[in-house]
């Protein structure tokens, strides 16, 4: 499957029919798989070989997505989870436990932000937040003895910075520690964060992946390139008594950590994907190179056009020059970044406000990254937990309008915003 280039990957990768069989991914809707013998299935709990026993543990739908974004991303093994949330919380929990640490860039989700400052803080596991471009000094002195991983966004969820990844990279590996990297805007169609030294790669595949908002879901991607035997990942390196004392690096090689992730933690917490989520999954991956490639064409003219607009405040695209993230957006995503731009009107938070209720076409929704042209004011929906000073750190002002512009005509889009702005702005 390696062979074969991303494009073609999204309509061919995960799944080969063999003869007589089916040309479309089945739906496999059974919990569970028929043995012979209780010998067979117990080599199966011991983990000595290989076979679908119990779907919270895996299943031949979810195989085929896994497999699919396994060779998207380049890594060795996948896991998809029921959310990104889910992803995100087993891709750290995996190697950090109670007393462990976490350095994490402040332009993340907002979601992870609430993850990260509050339920992780509640579990022992304490971040550090820094900017998303930070020099290799700065993310040193955020490092501890006792930390553990390193976390950044590519794209930033919805503040659309772009991390410096070669830097986290860099800081993470000269302390021993991988860095996982939330993919999920840019998708591995516009940026491949292994190649730039990221270790794991999660992303809520309920968004561009799957890119027709019909499925929640998350996907946690094993590079495996990371050495764990460094004497910080007893985890993986010493015997898990929960499995007859395995060795996840000596029995699983390079895909230790992504087996453990499935075998112990998906196991224990259960934050399994549903197989009729993983064909709708798969499904939308099918299209996904070309959606992207058509998000990002009808985004940039959305973005020069409202840039020459005097009722507009400002506007953030990466692919603008004017982005103070344009370099980095060139290096890290030469090929476009995402659908998605921010922007603010003239009259701040009241005229944005007049502007999305005067929206025909484009939906008001809690959602982004879809082939729909959709808005949201995050300021007052996803982001109302942060005060001001948080809401700034993570790049999102309180006028901040994210327009996530979808794959329908841009003449089209660009006259809603055009009727919507004349209502808006006097
Ligand atoms: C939406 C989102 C998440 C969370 O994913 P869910 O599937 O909604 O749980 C995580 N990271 C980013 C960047 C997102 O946009």
């Amino acid at each position: 499957m390696q062979k074969y280039k991303l494009d073609t990957l999204c309509v061919q990768g995960g799944y080969t029919p063999g003869n007589g069989e089916p040309r479309v991914v089945p739906i496999v809707q059974s919990t569970t798989y028929t043995y012979e013998s209780s010998q067979e299935m117990g080599a199966l709990f011991d983990l000595e070989k290989e076979g679908f026993f119990y779907t919270r543990l895996g299943n031949p739908t979810n195989d085929v997505a896994e497999k699919k974004l396994a060779a998207l991303e380049g890594g060795v093994g996948a896991l998809i989870t029921a959310s990104g949330q889910a992803a995100s919380l087993m891709a750290v929990l995996n190697i950090c436990h109670a007393g462990d640490h976490v350095v994490s860039s402040s332009a993340i989700y907002g979601g992870t932000f609430n993850l990260f400052y509050k339920t992780m803080k509640e579990m022992g596991i304490e971040t550090t937040f820094v900017p998303p471009v930070s020099t290799l000094e700065e993310l040193q002195a955020a490092m501890r003895p006792n930390t553990k991983c390193v976390f950044a966004e590519t794209l930033a969820n919805p503040s659309l910075a772009v991390a410096d990844l070669e830097a986290f990279a860099k800081a993470a590996h000269e302390a021993g520690v991988p860095l996982i990297v939330d993919n999920t805007f840019p998708t591995p169609i516009n940026c491949r964060p292994f190649e730039f030294g990221a270790d794991i790669v999660v992303h809520s595949t309920s968004k561009y992946l799957d890119g027709h908002a019909v499925q929640l879901g998350g996907v946690i991607v094993d590079s495996g390139n990371f050495n764990w035997d460094n004497g910080k990942y007893p985890q993986l390196t010493q015997p898990d008594e929960s499995y007859h004392g395995v060795i996840y690096t000596r029995q699983f090689g390079k895909a230790a950590y992504i087996t453990k992730c499935r075998t112990h933690l998906m196991r224990d917490l259960g934050a399994q994907a549903a197989p009729m989520n993983a064909f709708l999954l798969n499904l939308g991956m099918e299209t996904l190179a070309l959606r992207m490639e058509r998000h990002c064409t009808n985004a940039q003219k959305i973005a020069e056009a409202l840039e020459n607009d005097s009722r507009i405040a400002w506007v953030n695209y990466p692919g603008l020059k004017s982005s103070p993230y344009h370099e980095l957006a060139q290096k890290y995503m030469p090929n476009g970044s995402s659908g998605v731009i921010s922007f603010g009107i003239k009259g701040g938070r009241e005229a944005a406000t007049k502007f999305m209720d005067s929206l025909k076409m484009a939906s008001v929704v809690t959602h982004v990254a879809d082939l729909r042209t959709c808005v949201l004011h995050p300021a007052s929906t996803t982001h109302r937990q942060m005060n001001d000073e948080q809401l700034k750190e993570a790049g999102v002002p309180a006028d901040l309008i994210r327009f996530s512009v979808g794959i329908e005509n841009p003449e089209d889009i660009l006259a809603d915003v055009y009727q919507a702005l004349e209502m808006a702005v006097k």
